[in-house]
């Protein structure tokens, strides 16, 4: 009975008030809840409908009268809740205004074929959704790619995320969450362009036009879209599939070891080192099946890292792969190095000890294989396909300057692991390097004499480090010298080993396909009258033109990749590739060679070490800059790590699991 009085009584001062019903203070903000309506209407309609001017004086309007309404007495609450919704509106439609006017508008999805004034759109097909993809994308001028620019974009990825890959190690090992580093790669396409998720599995360079294949499972419908084929045809391929890993034809690898390269392999590997936790944990298990099995825990450490080489990240300075050895050493990582792995059974490395020439077993719990790479299968049937005598490269397509595919006429462009850009070569300099090597006039080169070559011709052409190696002359000008050299030949994967149970790296050349001759070399008597190798002329141009099939000009890194991307978003800009009348229908014009060519910035490695250190090999060594190494250079690489992420939320995201891992612990649940 009291409460209905108050609200009548409530209802009557209502009535009676200022601003109540019986004023225009009142019916005023009533009839202006119409702008509102208006507003919301126009959210409906094309952007380009929208007028700047009047949504901008809309916005102006409201904002005065929402001060007003709370300046006034008394507060006219009714006239600022109409203007304040009104505000939020207005902004909506002004940004939407905007992003139309750059070419951003979402009601652009349906871009036609041809741009306004007639010209037909060229049609770009990227394929991959890694590092080169991705920056290209994001790069890209939106003004292209809107409604009315040149370019129409199709991506095309069985992977439908953008993955962080130097800190897949970081996901297996479970100090950051798997989702922290990977971003939907629809966030970073054009709003007029498209994503198709799947794989590319056949390239018609002629026809210009790819085949692609969806190879998801799709359970519960008999799979019954797996497997499809389609067609997608293109004026401008770009291909940034990245590259494969590596087995060498190693017996039991496929079958016994897990995998660092994408982020099923990542989880996997975590749910095994659970795995291996929680049956070590059991009353069944005996001591020795446990020693097996946790071989990676911190009392009983058996990290055990296997190597071909005789130390650690050898593509780094000697100095810090000295101390990463050390480092490694003194975390218990027992290190098996100088060795070659014959064979991989179930629970045993089977290897060869190199100084020793014997076989020994190395036991392991989890083993995971993080060898070199090698050439992705749709670039090795692609380079096979095109022109004779155009692509020769037996682990990437050859790339001119401007990364475009040597032998398609500027209508496939590539880039990332997939690539390599031409270089003037050292073949080329066959005769010349050779009679400025061959100081005492024999006619041969021996050991000394390629070192001091190398030495002074390495900046211009680094594989002649590889050549002295490949020579067995050794030493520590090799090894400290061709540390560049070995990045690109090696391109091991990096980054935290911390867990790992037993790896390998090895170069990135594949063994079946090693064409490197094994011709028995000249000799020529040493100081003390040792025979050394030599070679000939002929034989020296011969190992050199072998070795430069297999040579990459860049490491296949992430950083190269992703320069690679914003290099060819900047050319595309520059140099419009716009489509021209031709006898098999309209094609693009090769890029001018009067563009800028592609120009890679070393930035230096980082990488971590475990027990929160990392070691740095910087890109300008002047002498005066030690090894960078320690706590100081974990805390660079971390942050580093961090705010590399590709997006605010992942930058977050990463910082956040970092913290929390360092004050819980590893998130070790099995889910
Ligand atoms: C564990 C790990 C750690 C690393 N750490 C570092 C580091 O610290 N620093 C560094 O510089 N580099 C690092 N790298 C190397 C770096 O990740 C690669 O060099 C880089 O990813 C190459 O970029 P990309 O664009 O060529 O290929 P990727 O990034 O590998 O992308 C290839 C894309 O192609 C897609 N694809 C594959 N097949 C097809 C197909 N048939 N059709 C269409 N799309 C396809 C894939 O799904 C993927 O999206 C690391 C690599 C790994 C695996």
């Amino acid at each position: 009975m009291a409460s209905s009085r108050t609200f009548a009584s409530r209802l009557g001062a209502f009535w009676s008030s200022p601003t109540g019903p019986k004023t225009t203070h009142f019916w005023g903000p009533v009839a202006n809840w119409g702008f509102v309506i208006a507003g919301v209407a126009d959210t409906q309609k094309d952007a380009s409908l929208l007028s700047p001017n009047m949504t901008g004086a809309m916005c102006v309007y409201s904002a005065l009268f929402m001060r007003f309404a709370l300046a006034i007495r008394p507060r006219n609450y009714l006239l600022f809740a109409c203007h304040a919704a009104n505000e939020t509106v207005q902004l909506y439609n002004l940004q939407r205004w905007q992003r139309h006017a750059k070419g951003w508008s979402v009601s652009d999805r349906e871009a036609d074929t041809h741009t306004p004034s007639g010209l037909p759109r060229t049609r770009i097909v990227v394929l991959g959704s890694g590092w080169g993809a991705i920056s290209f994308l994001r790069s890209l001028d939106p003004k292209l790619t809107s409604a009315v620019g040149p370019y129409d974009v199709t991506l095309v990825s069985p992977r439908n995320y953008f993955l962080y890959t130097p800190l897949l190690p970081s996901a297996a090992t479970g100090t950051v969450e798997p989702r922290s580093i990977v971003d939907p790669v629809r966030s970073h396409i054009p709003d007029t362009g498209n994503y198709l998720e799947a794989e590319c599995v056949d390239v018609d360079p002629v026809g210009k036009s790819i085949t692609c294949r969806y190879n998801k499972p799709f359970r519960g419908h008999s799979n019954e879209f797996t497997g499809r084929e389609f067609n997608v045809p293109y004026d401008v391929l770009v291909v940034a599939v990245g590259s494969v890993t590596n087995t060498f034809n190693v017996p039991g690898v496929e079958e016994n070891c897990f995998f660092l390269k994408d982020m099923e392999g990542a989880k996997a590997l975590r749910q095994r080192i659970n795995e291996c936790f929680e049956i070590s944990a059991l009353p069944s298990t005996s001591p020795e099946e446990r020693k097996r099995l946790l071989t990676f825990v911190v009392d009983i450490v058996r990290v055990r890292l296997v190597d071909t080489h005789d130390h650690v990240l050898s593509t780094y300075d000697r100095q810090i792969a000295i101390y990463a050895t050390e480092q490694f050493q003194r975390q218990g990582i027992e290190l098996v190095m100088g060795c070659r792995v014959n064979e991989v059974q179930p629970g045993q490395v089977v290897v060869t000890d190199a100084p020793t020439n014997t076989k020994k077993n190395v036991e392991f719990g989890t083993c995971i294989w993080t060898t070199g790479i090698k050439m992705h299968p749709l670039v090795g049937k692609l380079a096979k396909i095109l022109p004779q005598g155009a692509q020769e490269h037996w682990k990437s397509l050859k790339t001119d300057q401007f990364l475009q595919v040597q032998g398609t006429g500027g209508t496939i462009l590539a880039m990332g692991d997939a690539a390599t850009v031409a270089q003037d070569t050292a073949l080329n300099h066959a005769e010349q390097l050779f009679a400025q090597g061959d100081t005492n006039g024999d006619g041969v080169l021996n050991c000394e004499e390629v070192i001091t070559l190398m030495l002074k011709a390495r900046k211009q052409f680094p594989m002649l480090a590889e050549f002295a190696a490949r020579m067995n002359c050794g030493g520590a000008d090799v090894a400290s010298t061709s540390s560049f050299m070995r990045e690109m030949m090696h391109s091991q994967t990096r980054g935290s080993y911390d867990n790992v149970i037993a790896t390998q790296t090895f170069g990135d050349e594949d063994e079946e396909e090693e064409v490197v001759s094994n011709e028995p070399l000249a000799s020529t008597s040493g100081d003390a009258g040792t025979e050394q190798p030599a070679m000939t002329l002929e034989q020296f141009k011969k190992q050199l033109k072998e070795l430069e099939k297999g040579l990459r000009s860049l490491p296949a890194t992430a950083q190269v990749a992703s320069q690679q991307g914003k290099y060819l978003a900047q050319v595309l800009k520059d140099n419009p590739l716009v489509l021209q009348p031709g006898p098999n229908g309209p094609t693009v014009r090769a890029i001018s060679p009067n563009a800028n060519p592609f120009n890679y910035v070393h930035l230096g490695s980082l990488a971590y070490i475990g027990a929160d250190k990392a070691v740095m090999d910087p890109a300008y060594k002047d002498g005066k800059v030690g090894a960078l190494k320690g706590w100081l250079m974990g805390f660079a690489w971390k942050g580093v790590e961090t705010f590399m992420q590709i997006s605010v939320k992942n930058m977050y995201l990463v910082s956040r699991d970092m913290i929390k891992t360092k004050v819980f612990g590893r998130d070790v649940s099995d889910v």
